[in-house]
């Protein structure tokens, strides 16, 4: 084709100029664009004579426009043929301020004896690979904020609230919600959203059944997608979701250790197909959101233990100073209760009775404390559980409230768990008058026992047999927030005075504890609570537990028998002492065990 074109002859490249479909820009060595074809113009959101003349650096971002300076000072020194796809993407301002991915070509026509350098430019944003990447990097970028806002928080509300916010501008989408389950998979809470249409609120209960949409995404282990909400079959779409004008949707379930415990749902009104770079958004969002509330309820759970933790220790002190008081007060009262001058005296007797009784009321608190403390003396054994619970159960079906239901389940091969019987059998009576207190007008108690590891945060230290959680639920009240923080601190009770003494679940906890087990609390406002006990199974070689009683009683202590007393408490010990010997026993006391050893030998 050379052949056929005459010196001077340049309409065709002219044309060629105007007509090529990638932007064309000449500058000149000052970096004066000479020349724009309408690509460029087109490209840059320029008319082609507002390009003449114009700089070729206001073609480029404020913030790169030192580094493109230098780069064309370099450029024009040893000018060189550049092409394209060798560079990395550039970025092109265009003149309303937008900016546009673009590749650039390079070639100095200095050679050809012209002072200029053609600059092809190529918009590339457009292109399917670069798109998804792009929009790749823009889901990594909102994911990373995120996941710093989920490193840092403490405050699951304000996750909730950000979350949709972050789902919504990634996904421009106009409706992002997120639901969580509260007690059990029917039962959805709102907890945070944006754009919320269809008259719900954070905050409100939704269900969570089969037919809803967020039921239907609950009980998948998949993401879901809905291209047309108007074809939509597999679930009942709501009415208000369509006066809201909305028409694709894509969610996920929240997953907690294979539980669902939620749904994080969008909603668009333009017609989208969600393809694999939204759910794969979707699902780490979902990830991150799982792990940081984990982390933040184990946190919570951490810092209740240490507050319990430290109010056992405080009372457990007391408890044992008080203890040592009130056997010297009753020790004495006793001793005086058979001395001649008083035994012949009957208002006296009467005096020391009350005063025995009050004392007796006294050790009866205070060996409640030392259980919350963890310091009461038990004594563990292999327990059949399912055997305990029957016995139980059916005295209860005796003495409750006609209109408590109750109901036992329990897997058919539910192995031993080692703890103190009497003090479990006591435990669960506990728990039982608390469920009872919270159904006034009746319902139902449920007690179940499976084998279950307590949560991560529970575990003092790991028992390699395993545990049996055994659960009492009720149908009561349940307990609001601020109840449920407080309800295992000795004294708290939320009871008439009389009714309660608050000294109830915080036993029970000492001795969960003290079993080398924890227990949990789940309770709902207005649907019910369930105390859950964990155990630590019995090992093969645990005994059964012995019936023979082989204490002593005052009448079987058989005369002279040597008895050697331990007790750091003078006064206690000496009280003791008497009251042995009041037995005819021969004892011999010392003060700690160090002293008491050679004195065995
Ligand atoms: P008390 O029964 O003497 O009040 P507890 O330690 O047994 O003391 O319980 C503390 C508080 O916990 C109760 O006052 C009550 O507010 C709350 N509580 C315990 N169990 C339940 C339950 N099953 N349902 C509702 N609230 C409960
Ligand atoms: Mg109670």
């Amino acid at each position: 084709m050379s052949s056929c074109l005459q010196e001077g002859d340049d309409s065709i490249f002219r044309t060629l100029f105007a007509a090529y479909p990638d932007a064309l820009l000449v500058v000149d060595a000052s970096g004066c664009i000479v020349l724009a074809n309408p690509a460029a113009a087109d490209l840059l959101g320029y008319a082609v004579e507002q390009l003449t003349g114009l700089g070729v650096d206001e073609l480029v971002p404020d913030a790169i426009r030192p580094s493109h300076a230098a780069y064309r000072a370099a450029y024009a020194r040893a000018p060189r043929v550049r092409p394209m796809g060798t560079q990395m993407e550039l970025v092109a301002k265009r003149r309303d301020g937008s900016e546009v991915l673009v590749e650039i070509a390079l070639s100095p026509l200095k050679e050809h004896g012209l002072p200029y350098t053609v600059a092809a430019i190529r918009g590339i944003a457009t292109y399917p690979r670069v798109r998804q990447a792009l929009q790749r990097a823009r889901y990594s970028e909102q994911l990373a904020q995120f996941g710093r806002l989920a490193v840092d928080s403490r405050d699951t509300d304000a996750l909730m609230q950000e979350a949709p916010r972050v789902v919504a501008e990634a996904l421009e989408v106009d409706v992002a919600v997120i639901y969580l389950c509260d007690a059990g998979v029917s039962d959805l809470r709102i907890a945070g959203g944006v754009g919320l249409l269809w008259g719900d609120a954070v905050g409100d209960r939704v269900s969570g059944a089969p037919g809803t949409p967020q039921g239907f995404v609950l009980a998948q282990t998949d993401p879901v997608t809905i291209d047309d909400f108007r074809l939509e079959s597999r679930f009942q779409v709501p009415q208000p979701l369509f006066n809201a004008g909305l028409t694709s949707g894509v969610a996920v379930p929240l997953v907690d250790r294979r539980r669902p415990v939620g749904v994080v749902f969008a909603c668009s009104r333009a017609q989208r197909t969600f393809g694999d770079e939204e759910l794969r958004f979707l699902e780490s969002l979902a990830n991150l959101m799982m792990t940081t509330l984990q982390r933040i309820s184990s946190e919570e759970q951490l810092s209740h233990q240490r507050q319990l933790e430290s109010i056992g220790q405080l009372t457990g002190g007391i408890a044992h100073d008080f203890n040592n008081l009130l056997t010297v007060i009753s020790g004495n009262l006793q001793v005086m209760e058979d001395a001649p001058a008083i035994a012949s005296d009957a208002l006296l007797q009467q005096m020391l009775g009350a005063a025995a009784r009050a004392t007796t009321r006294g050790a009866e608190l205070t060996s409640k404390l030392l259980a919350f403390s963890r310091r009461q003396v038990l004594q563990p054994s292999r327990i059949d559980t399912p055997a305990l619970l029957q016995s139980l159960t059916g005295m209860l079906r005796r003495t409750l409230d006609q209109h408590i239901g109750i109901e036992v389940e329990f897997s058919p091969h539910c192995p031993d768990c080692l703890a103190d019987s009497s003090q479990l059998e006591s435990a669960l009576l506990n728990i039982a008058i608390n469920a009872r207190d919270a159904m006034p007008d009746g319902g139902t108690l449920s007690f179940g026992c499976r084998l279950a590891n307590p949560p991560e945060a529970l575990r003092a230290d790991l028992n390699p047999t395993g545990y049996l959680a055994i659960s009492v639920a009720d149908t009561g009240f349940g307990m609001p927030e601020e109840v449920k923080q407080r309800a295992f601190e000795p004294f708290f009770t939320t009871k008439k005075s009389g009714r309660g003494t608050g000294l109830g679940l915080s036993t029970v906890y000492g001795f969960a504890k003290q079993s080398r087990g924890g227990i949990t609390l789940e309770s709902t406002e207005g649907k019910g609570t369930t105390v859950t006990l964990y155990l630590p199974l019995a090992q093969e070689a645990t005994p059964q537990p012995d019936d023979a009683d082989d204490s002593l009683t005052p009448d079987h202590v058989p005369p002279g028998l040597r008895v050697l007393l331990v007790e750091d408490d003078v006064e206690v010990r000496a009280i003791v002492t008497r009251f042995l010997e009041s037995l005819r026993c021969k004892v011999t006391t010392c003060m700690t065990a160090e002293q008491s050893l050679p004195l065995l030998a």
